[in-house]
């Protein structure tokens, strides 16, 4: 089917776009990489009157490291983040998520700010982000203000953006000595959403002893989330026993749905098997080996 008809507008810069928004509001709708988008619209699941397409905005197109932060232009592309040197040295979970998503050719196109804005509970980014403590930049003629990743995204489809506003940056900590981060997806094919992924992030002290964890989950709720793990948990050795209680927790939290890709049963196991093998993988990365 073909989409409904729209205006369209291709703004050059960010205040161009900002003013688009602003005047457009609840009509228009912001077009990235068009790789979930442009699929909404053909099926008329959306029926934007205004697109803003900001494929002309080359400055929200960077990934660079400012201070103690890594920062991501919104619209830079996954296969960018793919070939990036700096994100392949420093922050590996991204990359473990990032070659998960879809195919090469959706890869090219398929933006980062894309990815965290549509609010697919299967988008496999917004996870990685909530572990990483990272924060999202979101503009609008108003000003500027920061939302946590962790507290973007609110339900189903559904993210912390108002009507004008736009996501122009993702701010990423830097990690601390003795941290490490991975992301394991389970999918029935490549190209496929997750059945279910866990991210997961620790750090330790030079005893081995967990100075933070966090775990993050996709396809496995109504939304991307951060598992709610009990802080009795800091102090204790980085062991199998603690990974299989703190999986445990996973196991329990998790709330999916069944669908075509799995039973909601077998989706929570995997969120206990995949958040135990990931804690494994981040303490690995943490050791070196
Ligand atoms: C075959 C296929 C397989 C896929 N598999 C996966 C997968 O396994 N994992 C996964 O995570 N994703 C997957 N995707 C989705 C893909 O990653 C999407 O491209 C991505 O989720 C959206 O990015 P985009 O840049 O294409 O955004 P668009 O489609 O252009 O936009 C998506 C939504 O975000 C909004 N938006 C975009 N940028 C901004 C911004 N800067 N500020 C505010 N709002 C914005 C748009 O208005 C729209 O509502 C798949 C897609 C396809 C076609």
């Amino acid at each position: 089917m073909f989409p409904s008809k729209f205006n369209y507008y291709a703004p050059q810069t960010i205040e161009d776009a900002l003013n688009l928004l602003e005047k457009y509001a609840d009509e228009a709708k912001i077009l990235a990489g068009g790789q979930s988008l442009t699929i909404l619209m053909k099926f008329r699941l959306v029926r934007p009157g205004y697109i803003i397409d900001i494929n002309r905005i080359k400055s929200l197109e960077y990934i660079r490291k400012e201070g103690n932060e890594l920062k991501i232009g919104a619209l830079t592309r996954i296969s960018d983040i793919l070939e990036s040197e700096l994100i392949n040295k420093e922050y590996p979970i991204i990359i473990d998520a990032a070659k998960t998503i879809a195919d090469p050719l959706v890869r090219n196109l398929a933006t980062i700010g894309g990815n965290i804005c549509h609010g697919d509970p299967g988008n496999d980014l917004p996870a990685v982000m909530m572990v990483l403590n990272a924060r999202y930049k979101i503009q609008s003629l108003n000003g500027v203000r920061y939302v946590q990743a962790s507290e973007f995204n609110i339900d189903s489809f559904t993210v912390d953006l108002k009507p004008n506003e736009m996501l122009t940056e993702i701010i990423i900590p830097n990690l601390d000595n003795f941290s490490g981060a991975s992301y394991i997806k389970v999918k029935r094919k490549d190209g496929d959403f997750a059945a279910a992924a866990v991210a997961s992030y620790l750090s330790i002290d030079q005893n081995d002893k967990i100075k933070d964890v966090r775990i993050g989950l996709t396809s496995l709720g109504s939304k991307p989330f951060l598992v709610k793990i009990d802080v009795n948990f800091i102090g204790s050795k980085a062991s199998d026993d603690v990974f299989k209680q703190i999986s445990t927790i996973s196991y329990e939290s998790a709330n999916p749905v069944s669908d075509i890709r799995a039973s909601a049963e077998f989706k929570k196991k995997l969120a206990k098997f995949l958040t135990f093998l990931s804690l494994k993988l981040s303490l690995s990365r943490i050791k070196g080996f």
